[in-house]
């Protein structure tokens, strides 16, 4: 029997030309190091991205052997910069440093990329990433959100707004094992720098339209939602249905 290892890092490279007979799926991980409150560490994005993949690769095993890189740990957050400890890439950093992740594991044969991303800052840098991909990789490359794995349940769950170190989140983070500094969440709701148009909301409805902003313009304390409402029991109902779509996702790209 194959001793369970899907993490990259810890492989050896004949280790990896042996799995590749098996399996050539791969999962980038992808989250940021930016500031979430004054309750969750700046690691919350990569670390939920991590968990997600760590624990897809876990319970998708007996079917497909899939391996997990590294996490890419600095993401797209000069909105955030305001707030200490921060640490931000250009979009054009972060975009080839993508590029040149699949780039590697196409040559060495990996036909399917999953980035798993965590930081809805980064998503303009994937969707160029990708572009810039198309046409000179073999490799399909995806692009999942954990946060789009959810699905409408999700209001049921929680309070709104969703957006950043907020209800969701929090819980989510709290349920995978982060560091939580339960007496130090709170509620902010966050400033519509538009009323009606424009909120701070991933659950908002339509119509929506978009300006670019300092986070400094709509919270003090960094959060945009109600933290204070967050649970681990709430945190593992949403994780299970993330996991759940996750490995479904998988499941279908290795028939393709
Ligand atoms: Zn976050």
């Amino acid at each position: 029997m194959m001793e369970k290892e899907y993490l990259l890092a810890n492989m050896t490279w004949q280790e990896v030309e042996k799995r590749l007979k098996e399996c050539k799926i791969a999962l980038v991980p992808i989250g940021s190091t930016e500031q979430h409150g004054p309750a969750l560490p700046l690691s919350t994005d990569h670390y939920i991205a991590t968990q997600f993949t760590h624990r897809a690769a876990e319970m998708i095993w007996d079917e497909q052997k899939v391996v997990v890189t590294p996490t890419i740990t600095f993401g797209f957050s000069p909105h955030h910069m305001e707030f200490k400890g921060t640490i931000t890439l250009s979009e054009l950093t972060l975009s080839s440093m993508i590029a040149d992740i699949c780039h590697s594991l196409d040559q060495h044969g990996f036909e399917k990329i999953v980035l798993v991303n965590g930081h809805g800052g980064n998503e303009t840098a994937i969707s160029n990433a990708l572009h810039d991909m198309h046409g000179n990789i073999d490799a399909k490359v995806y692009h999942a959100n954990w946060y789009n794995m959810v699905g409408e349940k999700i209001r049921e769950i929680v309070t709104p707004p969703l957006y950043h170190a907020c209800d969701m989140e929090t819980s989510v983070a709290w349920y995978l094992g982060q560091r939580v500094l339960e007496d130090k969440r709170v509620d902010e709701p966050g400033k519509s720098l538009v009323p009606g148009f424009i909120s701070p909301d991933m659950s908002a409805t339509r119509p929506r339209a978009s300006v670019s902003y300092n986070f400094k313009e709509i919270t003090n304390s960094g959060v945009v939602g109600y933290s204070t409402q967050a649970t681990k029991e709430k945190g593992k109902q949403i994780a299970d249905t993330v996991l759940e779509n996750l490995v479904r996702f998988i499941r279908e790209i290795a028939k393709i």
